[in-house]
């Protein structure tokens, strides 16, 4: 009784809508949709971009449309299957794109003002490769300025709403990428990850979302923005789909010399192995304070599943998660502030109008160009970087990384994969941190270790909280071992029913 009442007041102040959310068909039922005619991939994307132009005005999810793009490609894939040719596994899926990967025919923003206008030449690979296997690519998905952040507030077009509630933030910087899927305005999209930028949004509205090991996925035609953390991967609404495309985008790429030449495994496959015997780490560290009560209920739930299903869970310490934090804020900004040195209002997008000089015209179209949280990190950034800080910043930051990378393997040492919450908070109202930078920094702690150790991660809903807000597992494991951390993550997800 008194939880129900509790329930009530929560859902009246909460104003819980989830007329947005809806379940995307899976890509197995969609694949025997096409093969046998009974689905056509030219009414299929039709009826993606009406339900696009209904709902995207109150969701702001996609800041373009590739429809010429995307009806093309339908056409060839239905024509193939008039022939009764085979057809490549994504064959007509619709799929988005953040605006951070490059895709000809449409602008590329990255959210921000000082992209405006830029229309790349060329496919990023990971986009390339998602139309090579059919998928039919829809348009350009909103996130936080040049994947800068965690909530997409700092996106230049306006912030995206979350499906599940639209009073909330659906996390960053993929947030777009993870409402889509929320609702159903995309089978699956991609999203990029260098800090948490995937897992956390994927697990703020409740879809699946993956962390490839840094080099799985090629980084051509992403624009940078942390280029020894920056990763491609894609979000889906089931693990299993996430794990097949996966497989479509991973590889080597003779245009990414960070990518890896291991053979890419057979993730779908890998994903439907049983969980039985496998060694499933907690550790302690990502359990203590600040961790919200509801999320902690829920994930040690999500863990007395795993054991139910044959996984063995052994408690694990990971000490130097409580640097990971500032490591990765001197890492990431460091990075940045080299990387975007690129945009000068010359080669790309926004240039300032009426400037007198050449240093002028320079300074003032990053001034106008780019948002605050951007040239917060760019100062910082600058500042780790330079002669006199170097050493007690920048080196010191390097260090830390190594020693936490080392911490991981020494764990992967005794269990297959890592299980611990993915946000330390659940998705939280729009507008409430925009003016506490730190606070919303501090809220990565627990995605921001994979990140500056290579490893890999899938993020897959465990539930939600009294007010109907999403939860989200994070399932970590070595270098190269994303079959396993899918297997766990399909065990987890299978018990949710
Ligand atoms: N939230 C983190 C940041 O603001 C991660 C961003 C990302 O992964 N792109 O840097």
């Amino acid at each position: 009784m008194a939880n129900e009442i509790h329930q009530k007041t929560a859902r009246s102040l909460d104003k819980v809508t989830t007329d947005y959310v809806q379940k995307p068909k899976s890509l197995s039922e969609l694949h025997a949709g096409i093969i046998s005619g009974k689905t056509k991939a030219t009414e299929l994307a039709n009826s993606y971009y009406e339900r696009i132009a209904e709902i995207n005005p109150a969701l702001n999810v996609y800041l373009s449309l590739t429809r010429e793009r995307a009806l093309e490609t339908a056409g060839r894939i239905d024509e193939l299957a008039a022939k009764g040719d085979v057809l490549p596994v994504l064959a007509g899926v619709p799929v988005g794109i953040k605006d951070v990967l490059v895709a000809k025919g449409a602008p590329a923003t990255a959210g921000s003002k000082m992209l405006s206008g830029y229309h790349p030449p060329y496919d990023a690979t990971s986009v390339a490769k998602l139309e090579a296997a059919g998928a039919v690519i829809l348009g350009k998905l909103n996130c936080d300025e040049f994947a800068m952040g965690s909530s997409n507030e700092n996106s230049a077009y306006g912030p995206v709403k979350n499906p599940v509630n639209v009073e909330r933030v659906p996390g960053g910087s993929s947030g777009g990428s993870a409402a889509a899927v929320a609702a159903d305005m995309a089978v699956a999209t991609l999203g990029t990850d260098t800090g948490g930028s995937i897992r956390q949004p994927a697990s703020f509205c409740g879809v699946g979302g993956v962390l490839p090991t840094y080099g799985r996925v090629s980084r051509y035609g992403l624009i940078a923005f942390a280029s020894s953390l920056d990763r491609v991967g894609p979000f889906a609404a089931n693990v299993r789909d996430a794990a097949t495309l996966l497989s479509v985008i991973a590889g080597y790429d003779t245009q990414d010399a960070t990518s890896s030449r291991r053979p890419v495994d057979d993730y779908a496959a890998e994903s439907d192995k049983s969980v039985k015997g496998l060694r499933v780490g907690v550790p302690a560290e990502y359990f203590g304070e600040g961790l919200d009560p509801e999320i902690r209920e829920s994930i040690e739930r999500g863990i007395d599943h795993l054991r139910a299903a044959g996984a063995e869970i052994k408690q694990v310490s990971l000490p130097t998660t409580q640097y990971a934090v500032p490591t990765y804020y001197l890492v990431a900004t460091a990075e940045a502030s080299a990387n975007l040195a690129r945009f000068d209002g010359v080669r790309y997008g926004y240039r300032a109008e009426g400037a007198e000089t050449l240093a002028a015209m320079y300074s003032r179209s990053r001034d106008e160009g780019f948002g605050a949280e951007v040239k917060r990190r760019i100062m910082l950034g600058t500042y780790a970087l330079s002669a006199g800080y170097y050493d007690a910043y920048y080196r010191k930051a390097q260090q830390v990384r190594r020693l936490l990378a080392e911490e991981f393997l020494t764990v992967f040492g005794e269990v297959d994969v890592i299980a611990t919450p993915t946000s330390p908070i659940p998705p939280f109202k729009l507008g409430e941190k925009t003016d506490d930078p730190l606070a919303m920094y501090l809220a990565d702690i627990y995605t921001v270790t994979a990140s500056l150790a290579g490893i890999c991660g899938v993020t897959v809903p465990s539930g939600a909280t009294q007010s109907g807000l999403p939860i989200g597992m994070q399932i970590l494991a070595s270098h190269f071992n994303e079959g396993t951390a899918f297997r766990a993550a399909r065990a987890v997800e299978a018990a949710q029913g």
